[in-house]
């Protein structure tokens, strides 16, 4: 499977185990990106000219490639610079609508891309933000999301899957609870789109949020699934060009959807990167993805769980990430000794900043797995492990 991935083969020493903050690229998705550099280069739906329709053309096949991937219509799907991109659109977007006493619900588990974006309508606008108490775990529950639902709920914000921990939200139970008192709701999914098949019909989902780079395809590009009602009923959240149909010195007319809300020149390559990024994921499967990175983690969780001055906050959880501490030693310190070994693993709050409040941590570690990895990456992680803490067992950061 390595072979596909030429930053995998080019950095043969080192671990890759921070899938969760972004995923390899494989070969196929660096070629589309240079064959739009190397033998096209023009912008798309302006030229009339064969560079720029066969252009527009492959553009529009990745949008209904998307589309089909998570069961939308192809004017569902609007394209962005990624998902923080996406969760703003949506909080702008909606916001405009919101009235004095409106309630909107989100959590403390959230990474801030899907939190930040509310809590700023929530200073600008007499609104009130609504947490879903988390359990001691940190994990929702339908339970304790019925506590804060309301008929004054207009809008439910919550992640899909936690960037921190793996935990899966029941969204499917909050989206049905969240319709019957009218409220709208927008998910963000960057952590559940590379590990599990999502069908927007079927969730009945307002917004879905969620970027490809996490999902082994290019960077700078994201995707806003909304409903095609719901896109036609709002208005852009961003003007210039492109996005307008008719504009004169005091009023203008937007295009249809999704356009209205794609404003300028868009990141042309990293759309041709969309097919082979959807074909290698369907060529293998995401529920074979997922499995896989499943089992690497537990075979490496295995061993972990043996050692004494290892802390795992997410152990009961079918995950690719694992979240822990070397007892006594500094998420930074011990990241940093890891990656004199070459393991390459996060530390610190991951974005989610308030989750670790809640859980009275600093920070955490998170190494993350996906499909690429195989036994040897886990056997070399749990060898640095167990280096790094003999390090600081001599240093005396460990008792
Ligand atoms: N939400 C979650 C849960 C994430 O993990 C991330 C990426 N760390 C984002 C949103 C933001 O994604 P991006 O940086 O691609 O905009």
């Amino acid at each position: 499977m390595k072979e596909l991935f030429p930053a995998l083969l080019n950095n043969k020493d080192s671990v890759y185990l921070d899938s969760a903050a972004s995923s390899i690229k494989p070969k196929a998705v660096i070629d589309a990106i240079n064959d739009y550099y190397l033998n096209y280069s023009c912008n798309i739906d302006r030229g009339v000219y064969k560079e720029s329709i066969s252009a527009t053309n492959k553009c529009n096949e990745s949008r209904e490639m998307v589309a089909k991937y998570i069961n939308a219509k192809k004017e569902e799907i609007v394209f962005t610079r990624g998902a923080s991109n996406s969760l703003n659109m949506v909080a702008m977007m909606i916001s405009e609508t919101l009235n004095d006493g409106d309630e909107v619900i989100t959590s403390e588990l959230e990474h801030h891309s899907s939190f930040l974006p509310w809590l700023n309508v929530s200073k600008h606008k007499n609104i009130v933000l609504k947490f879903v108490e988390l359990t001691s775990d940190a994990k929702i529950t339908v339970e304790n999301f019925k506590k804060v639902l309301t008929n004054k709920t207009k809008v439910v914000a919550l992640t899909h899957v936690s960037n921190v921990l793996g935990y899966k939200t029941p969204i499917e139970e909050i989206i049905k609870l969240s319709h019957e008192v009218g409220a709208i709701v927008s998910i963000d999914g960057a952590q559940a789109i590379p590990h599990m098949k999502i069908d927007v019909k079927a969730l009945d989902v307002d917004f879905y949020s969620f970027s490809l780079h996490k999902m082994c395809g290019p960077t700078g590009l994201g995707v806003l699934y909304g409903k095609k009602e719901l896109l036609e009923k709002y208005n852009p959240v961003e003007l210039g060009g492109e996005m307008n149909d008719e504009v004169s010195i005091d009023s203008v007319t937007y295009k249809a959807i999704p356009h209205k809300f794609e404003t300028g020149t868009m990141p042309i390559a990293s759309i041709f990167a969309v097919k082979p990024c959807i074909e290698l994921l369907n060529s293998i499967g995401i529920d074979n993805i997922e499995k896989r990175s499943v089992y690497l983690r537990n075979l490496a969780l295995k061993e972990m769980m043996k050692m004494d001055d290892i802390i795992v906050y997410n152990a009961s959880e079918e995950s690719s990430i694992i979240a822990f501490n070397i007892r006594g030693v500094h998420s930074h310190d011990a990241v940093s000794s890891l990656a004199e070994d070459n393991i390459c693993i996060r530390a610190g709050h991951h974005c989610a900043e308030p989750l670790h409040k809640f859980l009275k941590l600093s920070s955490t570690l998170r190494a993350s797995f996906y499909f690429y990895n195989d036994e040897e990456d886990v056997r070399k992680f749990i060898d640095g492990l167990n280096k790094t803490i003999e390090f600081f067992k001599e240093v005396g950061y460990i008792g």
